[in-house]
């Protein structure tokens, strides 16, 4: 079995996949070592909403990083589709916000004369506007932001896509093999230990999501647990993606719809409680009253990786020369992924980056135990 490789990827979450397609495609021989199966965790829990507007009222490195992914996804789309078959089910159609109260419309007005400022599509609509679209929503909101430009895609296919893509260009996938060690010496990586085996490469990347702290302690994320579920109405029903606080309702292909989600800082565990599906189901017949009419097809936990700061590390661990992090994507992975992996892939061959991002993502920027020091997130 071949042990010696250019890259080793700690993690087959989506964000090391597409470092690893970034990667392989630049000629590199990847490795990437997942301790359960490609996809299983945070990656195939996610709603796969594209939403690079909604939460942003001003600019920063997060919101451009998040811009320039989201710009990514019509091209990756087709070219995922052709290196491999699996439609991303990429859908841009819009994202809708909701505000039941005076409070939340000051929000959503904020959010959409900044967006305006920056150049993006923002409308605020009327109810009755918002109706013309969707026939099916309430009438009972007191304000609805339009951005059209966010989209949404199959969170699990994009995984399976960037995995496989990464495999046609020469990548190694190993599945149930947890990664144990890193194997380190004189201010450098050499490889890691894992639950079979040793591995060497001159660059190793953790991209364990919420998971996988104990290999580098001092960059830990904090577990923040979300619940959803899968709802099954008549075709049609909306094709917008619905968000409103608390609760987002995504269409998709085939008369599905996924209800999300929960937040629960500090839980790893995967149960769905029932206060939660009471929460996001009343939630969501509030927005759309004809949901009460449809089938629930199943429910599931997944668990994102938050930052103090809500933004990933992406970056060089000091003092280890060729040892990496690409962690703490926290809500935003899959949106995230595509810029992820081109901006590691750069990192990793010491292509200059855009300073603004190197200092914001870097992995040291808020020194050792980070999540003590600047509080949890929301
Ligand atoms: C309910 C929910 C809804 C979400 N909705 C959206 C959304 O609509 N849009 C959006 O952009 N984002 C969304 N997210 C966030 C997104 O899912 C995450 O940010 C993203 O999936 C993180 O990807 P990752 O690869 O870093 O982590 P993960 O998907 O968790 O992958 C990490 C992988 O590393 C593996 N691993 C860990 N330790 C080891 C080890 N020691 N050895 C080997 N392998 C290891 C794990 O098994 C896992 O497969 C949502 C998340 C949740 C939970």
């Amino acid at each position: 079995m071949k042990k010696r490789f250019d890259q080793i990827i700690v993690g087959g979450g989506v964000i090391g996949c597409s470092i690893a397609y970034q990667l392989a495609k630049r000629g590199y021989q990847v490795l990437v070592l997942e301790r359960n199966q490609i996809g299983c965790e945070a990656s195939s829990a996610a709603a796969g909403m594209l939403g690079a507007q909604g939460e942003f009222l001003e600019n920063s490195s997060l919101f451009q990083f998040a811009q320039e992914s989201r710009a990514l996804f019509k091209d990756l789309s087709i070219e995922l589709l052709e290196e491999t078959g699996i439609d991303i089910q990429y859908i841009h159609k819009g994202i809708m916000k909701f505000a039941f109260q005076q409070q939340q419309h000051h929000k959503l007005t904020a959010i959409a004369a900044f967006q305006q400022e920056v150049g993006n599509p923002a409308y605020m609509l009327s109810i009755e506007e918002a109706r013309e679209m969707e026939a099916s929503l309430t009438e009972h909101v007191s304000a609805v932001l339009y951005l059209p430009n966010d989209g949404q895609v199959c969170a699990p296919n994009l995984t399976k896509a960037f995995s496989l893509a990464a495999s046609h260009h020469g990548a190694v996938f190993h599945e149930r093999e947890k990664v144990i060690e890193l194997i380190m010496g004189e201010g450098m990586i050499h490889g890691v230990r894992t639950t079979e085996a040793a591995y060497y490469a001159g660059q190793v990347i953790i991209a364990t999501g919420a998971f996988g702290d104990e290999l580098l302690p001092d960059y830990a994320t904090l577990p923040v647990k979300g619940e959803c579920l899968s709802l099954e109405v008549e075709p049609d029903l909306f094709q917008t993606t619905l968000w409103m606080d608390g609760c987002y309702l995504v269409p998709k292909q085939g008369g599905k719809v996924i209800v999300g989600a929960s937040s629960i800082p500090g839980e790893t565990d995967k149960h769905v409680s029932v206060a939660s599906v009471h929460r996001l189901l009343s939630r969501a017949q509030e927005i759309v009253p004809k949901l009460a009419e449809a089938k629930i097809n199943g429910f599931w936990a997944g668990i994102r990786p938050a930052t103090a700061d809500e933004k990933p590390y992406m970056g060089e661990v000091p003092g280890v020369l060729g040892l990496y992090v690409a962690k703490g994507h926290y809500r935003n992975g899959i949106l995230l992924s595509p810029r992820t992996g081109i901006y590691m892939a750069d990192l990793i061959e010491n292509k200059p980056v855009h300073a603004y991002y190197y200092e914001s993502f870097k992995v040291n920027r808020h020194g050792s135990n980070k999540l003590a020091k600047a509080g949890e997130p929301k």
